[in-house]
């Protein structure tokens, strides 16, 4: 099956859903692929089918709006549908989604990347222990099930996640043994300037803030979970103050928990910009590998835009608009429109981003985190390796994490490599005593999700494989 747009846009969270909705805006024929199953992406996240009723949340009104606003739109939004191949041809783009079990291949002039982000765990002794979760991986549990993570969880990581998430425990019922933060009262004193650009969003975070302080969360600034405890489940959780560095020092303290709740930071999802040609560079600032984009989205490819996370950690608000910006520099691309975006939009844009920035900053785990991580501990799960084994193969000549996968299949397990390939990539730099950037970038190949075999391979019967003849002895 094939259907032919103008502009196609994979990923319907606030970059991708409000590019597609001003590209149609415009008279633009737009499809909107995502695989979740409702529009909002990650920030926005839909509740699930079975939760008839909720209190609202400043994310559920946003959510709920972009999705009646999409509804209403001309665009066609195809959710449960994952991308897995993009080409090009002739007239574009072909974009290869698997949607109730069969690839449609989506036709489009112009393909709009709107694929967010995905959350950096910095791996810890007994972290792969049931009952840990992603600090951005809960924000799922709480918004699409209202689920807790346990009944008594410690928070753990960098940024402010770390306060929404506590602050979300406390608001469905739960209770939060204590909040563990890398980032010192100085790092948020130094963020303050960028924070003030968008003061509904600073107030909101005070008020996390303040609820934690006056239900007497334990607050423990300038500190990081070092160890899970407990076999089976989580009993106990190790912490320690870290120097200047990041790197743990003095005394481990322990705290009884069932879960915790362990994220450092967003790293760009860029798979599908590297499969479409994008060119690709580190900036650090925005969170690691970027595509090189303009602040409309513009490639290096002619007809490629890349917005949201997915460009640069730049958070939600700025995403929103920069699907804007995108959405009205596809559409003269396509030849909808005549005038670039007008120029209001690109100052609220520059605030909101200036906003994220410091919030990617606070985000980033000092190089000396890197000490967390023990010889003994899972690095990747899928595969049950340890840092001591990749650091051995490291040492007999893998200088990247594409090496270390073909030598001990880092990454070809279930996560594709989302969660150790970024871990991996900053071991080496570290054995190395060299930066992120000087490891190469791993390569992106398809599928970009699971895909059925058959779907790969299409139609063919056994009986015209070709046979090779035997080889001469
Ligand atoms: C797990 C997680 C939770 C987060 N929670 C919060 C939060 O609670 N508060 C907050 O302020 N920020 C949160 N963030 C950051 C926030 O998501 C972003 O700042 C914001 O959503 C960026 O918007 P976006 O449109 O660029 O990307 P997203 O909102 O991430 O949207 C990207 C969309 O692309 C889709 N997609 C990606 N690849 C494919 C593919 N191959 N095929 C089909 N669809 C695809 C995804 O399903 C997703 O819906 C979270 C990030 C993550 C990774």
């Amino acid at each position: 099956m094939s259907d032919s747009y103008d502009i196609a846009v994979i990923g319907a969270g606030p970059a991708g859903a409000n590019a597609a909705m001003t590209a149609a805006r415009a008279g633009a024929s737009v499809a909107v692929v995502d695989e979740q199953p409702k529009p909002g992406g990650q920030v926005w996240r839909a509740k699930s089918a079975a939760i008839v009723k909720a209190p609202a949340t400043p994310e559920t009104v946003l959510g709920d709006a972009l999705r009646s606003d999409l509804a209403a739109s001309d665009v066609t939004h195809l959710g449960d549908a994952r991308v897995w191949q993009i080409e090009r041809d002739s007239n574009g783009w072909v974009v290869y989604t698997l949607s109730l079990g069969k690839t449609i291949q989506i036709k489009a002039k112009a393909l709009i990347l709107a694929t967010g982000a995905r959350e950096y765990v910095q791996p810890i002794p007994g972290w792969t222990t049931p009952g840990v979760f992603g600090l951005a991986g809960a924000t799922a549990l709480f918004k699409q099930d209202l689920t807790l993570p346990g009944t008594n969880t410690v928070v753990s990581g960098t940024g402010p996640l770390v306060f929404f998430v506590a602050s979300e425990i406390r608001r469905l019922g739960g209770q939060v043994a204590a909040i563990v933060t890398s980032n010192t009262r100085t790092d948020w004193a130094r963020a303050l300037p960028a924070m003030l650009q968008r003061p509904d969003l600073l107030w909101r975070g005070a008020v996390w803030v303040a609820d934690l302080m006056l239900a007497r969360v334990p607050i423990y600034w300038g500190h990081a979970a070092t160890g899970v405890q407990g076999g089976p489940a989580v009993n106990v959780v190790t912490f320690q103050k870290l120097d200047k560095t990041g790197a743990p020092i003095g005394l481990t303290k322990k705290i009884s928990a069932d879960s915790l709740c362990l994220g450092n930071g967003l790293i760009p999802a860029i798979e599908a910009a590297q499969l479409a040609g994008a060119s690709i560079e580190h900036r650090p600032e925005l969170g690691g590998w970027v595509p090189k984009t303009q602040v409309d989205g513009t490639t290096d490819v002619p007809g490629l835009y890349v917005c949201g996370d997915g460009a640069g950690i730049r958070g939600a608000a700025a995403a929103e608009i920069q699907g804007e910006l995108v959405g009205h520099a596809a559409s003269v691309y396509v030849g909808k429109m005549s005038s670039s975006a007008p120029p209001g939009l690109k100052k609220a844009y520059a605030r909101a981003a200036r906003f994220g920035l410091a919030m990617t900053a606070l985000n980033m785990p000092k190089p000396g985190y890197q000490v967390l991580t023990t010889p003994e501990t899972i690095l990747c799960r899928c595969e049950s390796l340890t840092q001591a084994t990749i650091v051995t193969e490291v040492a007999s000549g893998a200088q990247s994490a594409n090496a270390v996968k073909s030598g001990l299949r880092a990454g070809m397990g279930p996560c594709g490599g989302q969660f150790c390939q970024t871990a991996i990539a900053r071991l080496i730099a570290q054995l190395d005593d060299g930066a992120e950037a000087d490891v190469p970038l791993p390569i992106a190949r398809p599928p970009l999700r699971p895909v059925p075999m058959a779907e790969i391979a299409g139609d063919f019967n056994y009986g015209d494989l070709p046979i090779p003849k035997p080889a001469p002895l």
